[in-house]
């Protein structure tokens, strides 16, 4: 496996930072070739995460795993694939939000013993994992890396029961936190959805079998049809017998209202509705709520495309692009100074001086998270000859971290946390600045507030949380024992 060693953000990183934690597949098939749909699958879910990737397959006996640091085109080979038989498969794309982002982290997680052995890729954060992996040192399991993931594996393994079934219902009851799972055992698939429903999780029927995604654009991607989205303490297993649905007992819903701002792509379905519409609907709720005279409309690409045409669209003000985005920007390039952070920002998007000369213009944004990014997005606008900036940002104020599975800064390095919406416009340098208000954000949704976390905005969690959470806290915790264990062996 490749190795990256930096565990944290790199400055690039921090500048354009809003990251979703994962995204996962699995598929129950005997009749295709499942590595490759599950790398066909784990394209269409590249955005939610691209510092690893991995698959996991199962032929009734024995579970092949292949797992490296990258985007999934560059992990695979086509002998890697070839090497992955079976008739199931798992797969996962990660961005790290627990555990730092090195190749001992990237997922699938394969744990076992002499009897048994399954394969878990998780998507969303636990908020009670360094207890339960303390837990787990103390009853003797071992770690590779150092997620909450492999914390969840391990449990399924320790727990009580008859079976694989009884060994997950009873972890759920002891986890606590966002989580979509799909889990491989040697004959079957189980796709698992918390008692929140933090993060999406959907089913699909393919020719001979079925198939379960963090998003429906990769049921789409491999030609399955949409069946249903998988409920809020759910578990499905997939094996010969077809789908078997287990209905747990769900309280609270806390879907995370980030999925539809930014997170999921816009041909995604989620809870019956296209996101493309409802962003759209995001962008017309900030043309009624902060309307403005302006010339053009635009958007900061490529998040918040269909909610500039909706703001366009409702304004009566034409739609253009005025940023060109470059695609293939990655992650990994450093930048030392603010010279090389404004080249860094040069590097990602280009202006188009020919449609913004003169121009009064309205940028539509999806957030303004740590407040780094958009002082240099409106620079770039003004050089170009932006006459008057008015943005129009679809989220609320940030004024709190979420603890769910999105690495969004601490609150000191939230900009609404410290700032007011006058002193943040004056900061990015914009003539005027709209936040969409939560009530718009919810008419867009056209759902009930109850059915969503909006923690990041109210401070209001779903789920008791530990404030001073860290995303390297089981790291600390095996740092410090193994320098504990170190001192003893000296001794
Ligand atoms: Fe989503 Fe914000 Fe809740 Fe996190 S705190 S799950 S980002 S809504």
């Amino acid at each position: 496996m490749k190795k990256k060693t930096d565990s944290r953000r790199s400055p690039a990183e921090v500048l354009f930072s809003l990251h979703e934690s994962c995204g996962v597949f699995g598929i129950y098939s005997p009749s295709e070739d499942v590595a490759r749909l599950t790398f066909y699958a784990l394209f269409a879910l590249q955005h939610r995460g691209q510092e690893s990737a991995g698959i996991a397959t199962a032929d009734g006996k024995t579970l092949r795993i292949f797992a490296a640091m990258g985007r999934v085109s560059n992990v695979f080979t086509e002998e890697s694939l070839k090497n992955l038989t079976g008739s199931i498969a798992i797969g996962h794309n990660r961005y790290s939000t627990s555990g730092s982002s090195r190749a001992s982290n990237a997922q699938p997680i394969i744990v076992g013993n002499e009897t048994s052995t399954i394969a878990v890729a998780h998507n969303g954060n636990l908020v009670n994992a360094e207890h339960l992996y303390q837990e787990l040192v103390e009853l003797g399991y071992k770690f590779n890396g150092t997620t909450d993931s492999e914390v969840i594996a391990n449990l399924i393994l320790a727990a009580p029961g008859k079976n694989w079934l009884e060994k997950i219902r009873h972890t759920m009851h002891r986890i606590q936190g966002a989580y979509s799972l799909v889990i491989l055992t040697p004959t079957e698939l189980y796709a698992v959805r918390d008692p929140l429903g933090v993060r999406p999780l959907c089913l699909g029927r393919v020719d001979h079998g079925w198939a379960v995604a963090s998003e429906s654009c990769a049921i789409d991607q491999i030609g399955a049809s949409f069946e249903r989205e998988i409920e809020r303490d759910e578990i499905v297993l997939i094996n010969g017998d077809g789908v078997q649905s287990f209905p747990g007992d769900p309280g609270k819903r806390g879907l995370c209202i980030f999925e539809y701002i930014y997170f999921a792509r816009p041909d995604s379905l989620i809870n019956g509705k296209l996101l493309y519409a409802t962003r759209q609907a995001m962008g017309a709720g900030l043309a009624n709520e902060h309307p403005i005279d302006g010339d053009i409309v635009m958007s900061v690409p490529d998040s918040a495309t269909a909610a500039a045409n909706g703001y366009a669209t409702a304004s009566g003000l034409p739609a253009v692009e005025g940023l060109i985005k470059n695609r293939y920007v990655g992650r990994t390039f450093i930048m030392p100074d603010q010279h090389m952070r404004d080249l860094g920002v040069y590097m990602k998007f280009n202006p188009m001086p020919q449609v913004l000369d003169g121009e009064r213009v309205v940028v539509v944004d999806d957030s303004i998270v740590r407040g780094t990014t958009t002082p240099q997005v409106v620079k770039m606008l003004r050089k170009a000859g932006a006459k008057e900036i008015h943005m129009r940002i679809c989220a609320p104020p940030i004024k709190h971290p979420c603890y769910f599975g999105v690495d969004m800064a601490t609150r000191g390095e939230l900009i609404a946390a410290k700032k007011s919406v006058p002193e943040i416009c004056k900061y990015i340098g914009a003539d005027s600045l709209g936040y969409l208000s939560i009530k718009g954000l919810l008419k867009a949704v056209d759902q009930p507030r109850e059915n969503f976390c909006l923690a990041c905005f109210t401070g209001d969690y779903p789920i008791p949380v530990q404030l001073e959470m860290d995303k390297l806290g089981i790291e600390i915790l095996a740092n410090k024992r193994s320098e504990v264990c170190d001192a003893m062996e000296d001794d």
